[in-house]
């Protein structure tokens, strides 16, 4: 008997992008010492009070099934808070609670397109998308962005490529790029989902980690309240990776088919989490501002280096924990680069590749390791990158 072709399917274009990362991980294993800057992992980890949140409800005997759709309060929280940060009013009934950002994804796209249905994201992407759309027999269209737009979306390649596609994804502020849409890029997003009918769904999950222009969800555009599903998380906003707890927004009756579909996959988000993320939520922006500010700091510390190194340019990312860098005159691809560096610096980052040909020739930096450290590892990145530029 044969694997179905949809699962064999998901990885079958060849790399799925981790090899790099895999590599390091192997290393460290082994008991070399890697300066770890791949993937989207903060060096803290959650903060002591929201694990003493989730140890008191699950010592109080909260480790029963839960709501599937998730908890009253905390989708009325989440309904809140969105309410508050877009102006678009929403209740819980607009909100599923999700075993992560991921798990929403994945929801989203079930509830917004069929098998064989051609499926658009942007290109670079996050490394999970292409395969979240072939995990349901969907047809991943990528649509590149461009280094010289500072990767914001055009309007006519979009409209192009929408022409008999089912729905649109977007990343903004975006994991790889640390782009944020303008308003006029969200505008032109908002035109063609319009104009062919699609489904938007907004991958918000960095909505917290603004360093310059302004985070717009495009549900709030005039009429996108009713086709657009926002996709949230707690990973990134407080350090919650590992707790496995996001949601979606969208219609209601959108939420109800896939509350329909939770039943039937994931059967909800553990009670003690679920409280745990309201408690963290309850805590305001105060503890967002803390967990993202060590990203605004490494951000500044980056630029500042580069100055030094005109032969590694960078886009100043304008949100999220990471710096995308063109490392075109090195010569190399991003995959060769990055193994180089790894075996010759022992510095792991991800090649750009990993996110897609519109990132080929450039580099992903996670600034996820304390001040000092980072700064070290990007001077000695730099210092490679220029050497294999000079000859
Ligand atoms: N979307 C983007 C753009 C991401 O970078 C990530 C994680 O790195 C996710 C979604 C998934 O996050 P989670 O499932 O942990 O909420």
């Amino acid at each position: 008997v044969q694997p179905s072709h949809r699962i064999s399917n998901i990885n079958s274009q060849g790399s799925d992008g981790w090899e790099v990362f895999l590599r390091a991980r192997q290393l460290m294993a082994e008991g070399h010492p890697i300066t770890e800057l791949t993937i989207g992992e903060h060096d803290i980890r959650t903060d002591p009070s929201i694990l003493e949140a989730m140890h008191a409800s699950a010592t109080a005997g909260n480790t029963g099934y839960a709501m599937v759709p998730g908890i009253a309060e905390l989708r009325q929280t989440v309904a809140d808070r969105v309410t508050k940060r877009t102006g678009v009013a929403t209740t819980r009934d607009n909100v599923l609670i999700t075993p992560g950002g991921q798990a929403g994804l994945f929801a989203a796209h079930a509830a917004a397109c069929d098998p064989g249905d051609r499926a658009l994201f942007l290109d670079p992407y996050y490394t999970t998308y292409p395969g979240t759309l072939r995990s349901q027999g969907l047809v991943p269209v990528a649509v590149p962005t461009r280094s010289k737009h500072g990767f914001q979306p055009q309007l006519e390649e979009l409209d192009q490529a929408a022409k008999g596609a089912k729905s649109l994804l977007i990343n903004s502020p975006n994991n790889p790029t640390g782009t944020v849409y303008s308003r006029a890029t969200m505008a032109a997003i908002a035109e063609v989902c319009q104009r062919h009918d699609l489904w938007l769904i907004s991958d918000e999950v960095y909505d917290t980690q603004v360093w310059s222009g302004t985070h717009i969800s495009p549900r709030s555009l005039p009429q996108m309240t009713e086709r657009t599903l926002v996709i949230g998380s707690m990973s990134k906003s407080h350090a919650m990776t590992g707790s496995r707890v996001g949601w979606v927004v969208g219609p209601q009756e959108m939420i109800t088919h896939m509350i329909n579909l939770a039943t039937n996959t994931t059967y909800g988000v553990a009670g003690f989490v679920q409280d745990a993320a309201l408690f963290a939520l309850r805590q305001g922006t105060d503890l967002e501002q803390k967990i993202s500010a060590p990203f605004a700091r490494r951000r500044d510390i980056a630029l500042d280096i580069l100055k030094e190194f005109p032969k590694v340019t960078a886009i100043a990312p304008q949100g999220a924990m990471y710096l995308m860098l063109d490392i075109r005159a090195t010569g190399q691809s991003g995959f060769e680069f990055a193994n180089r560096l790894l075996d010759e610096h022992q510095i792991a980052v991800m090649p750009g590749e990993s996110f897609g040909q519109s990132a080929a020739g450039h580099l992903r930096v996670a600034m996820t390791i304390p001040d000092d450290a980072f700064g070290a590892a990007l001077r000695t990145l730099c210092l490679f990158a220029t050497q294999l530029a000079d000859g």
